[in-house]
């Protein structure tokens, strides 16, 4: 890397859990990296935060009701930092001219025009905001390929696919990719009837937002990964496999044809994933824990439970049924994990809404981004419809 220029970063989601495991990591190669944009939703005390640390030139809040309290805190805070909102703003950060790498770590399809955005603009772009690419695949890699951006992935499974496919001489030497799965808090449960959002957010291994953590509960956090993975590598289903692995030490693996396979290892710790992408093709110091080998009891790998665990055996489905099945796949997935988030909707339920809105919809695949968004906001008034039929009385009194 040349150590004269530090390379502009914009974090879209700063606030959130890859934010800060970015902020950590850049924190520690002033020399390589200076922070230009920062963007939340509507935290904006945490923002402001952030401002005072890193000095950013562009500020932007989401919601643009909470623009004003970011103008007056930052004045407050005597940060120079510009202060914009909305999607106008979010599409700025995702352009600034200063920045060379975008971090798009926004949850959910609320990041996908500023990610397409970073795409068109050429940015080194690093996608931690699976919805997106599972929304809009085909659109967000034409993106990439007429705006000359690099795209590299930043959720741990697809990092390590990435890594390790990094020294195949072309597609036909693989035969899968083998996807690792936590199994989530609930692996080895029976009953779901009385999960509440704290015991779904408790994840055994990893630190994250509250919409993944769900995800991961459910296993569909695995699902949209799959698709996510057959965008990005373009493999077919049947060649993307996905093994429980409760230790989470194997962050994923490749098969090749001679029947070697390469996995790539290391402790849960976003920010060996998020270092690798910043500073490829160096390898950069993280800040997260090594792995010794010596404390390691045990790595073990299950086959999924599909049956226990139906969003999996959904994500599947739709993505074999193509990409507007995706779209509908995932934007009833958010609005059913936020109705369970406020205990409007039974953790078991989530599947349910998902395969009802599923099963009413079948939209062609979508020819642009206003497609995906009309798509997008059609599966969201069935899955309502749907949470409004499941929800069962006296829930959140359960609870
Ligand atoms: P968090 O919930 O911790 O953070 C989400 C960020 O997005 C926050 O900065 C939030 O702002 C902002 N945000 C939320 N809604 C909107 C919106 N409508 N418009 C603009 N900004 C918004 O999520 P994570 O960091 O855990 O996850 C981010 C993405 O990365 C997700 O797509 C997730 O699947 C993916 N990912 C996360 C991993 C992890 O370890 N956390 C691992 C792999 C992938 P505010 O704080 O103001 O609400």
């Amino acid at each position: 890397m040349d150590e004269t220029v530090p390379r502009g970063v914009s974090i879209l989601g700063a606030t959130g859990s890859i934010g800060a495991s970015t902020l950590d990591v850049i924190a520690r190669h002033p020399d390589h990296f200076r922070v230009v944009a920062l963007t939340a939703h509507r935290n904006v005390t945490g923002l402001v935060a952030l401002c005072v640390q890193h000095r950013p030139q562009l500020a932007v809040i989401g919601d643009p009701a909470y623009e004003g309290q970011l103008r007056s805190e930052l004045r407050e805070a005597n940060v120079p930092t510009r202060a914009h909102s909305g999607v106008t703003g979010l599409l700025e950060a995702a352009r600034c001219e200063g920045a060379a790498i975008v971090v798009a770590a926004i949850v959910g399809a609320a990041g996908l025009l500023p990610t397409i955005a970073a795409a068109r603009a050429g940015k080194r772009l690093l996608l931690a905001n699976k919805e997106a690419i599972v929304c809009a695949g085909v659109l967000l890699l034409d993106a990439v390929r007429v705006g000359g951006a690099t795209l590299l992935p930043l959720d741990s499974e697809h990092n390590a696919i990435h890594q390790c496919l990094a020294g195949a001489r072309s597609r036909n030497a693989v035969r899968r990719l083998i996807l690792t799965a936590s199994g989530g808090p609930f692996r080895g449960r029976e009953d779901f009837s009385t999960v509440t959002p704290e015991q779904a957010c408790a994840h055994p291994n990893w630190q994250m937002g509250r919409k993944i953590s769900v995800d991961s509960a459910t296993l569909m956090n695995k699902g949209l990964e799959v698709i996510e993975a057959s965008w990005l590598f373009g493999f077919a289903r049947n060649q993307i496999d996905v093994v429980v692995h409760p230790q989470s030490v194997v962050h994923s693996m490749v098969e090749f044809e001679d029947g070697s396979v390469l996995a790539q290892m290391g402790t849960p710790d976003m920010r060996t994933p998020i270092a690798y992408a910043l500073g490829h093709p160096e390898r950069i110091e993280s800040g997260s824990e090594r792995l010794n080998f010596l404390r390691l009891a045990a790595l073990t790998f299950e086959a999924p439970d599909l049956t226990r665990f139906p969003c999996l055996g959904l994500a599947y489905h739709a993505l074999e049924a193509g990409c507007g099945a995706s779209i509908v796949l995932n934007a009833s997935n958010e609005m059913a994990v936020e109705a369970f988030l406020e205990r409007r909707l039974a953790f078991m339920d989530i599947p349910r809404v998902i395969s009802q809105t599923l099963d009413a919809l079948a939209p062609s695949g979508p020819q642009s981004v206003e497609d995906v968004l009309a798509i997008d906001a059609m599966a969201r008034a069935h899955a309502r419809e749907a949470i409004g039929r499941s929800a069962p009385a006296g829930l959140a009194s359960e609870r």
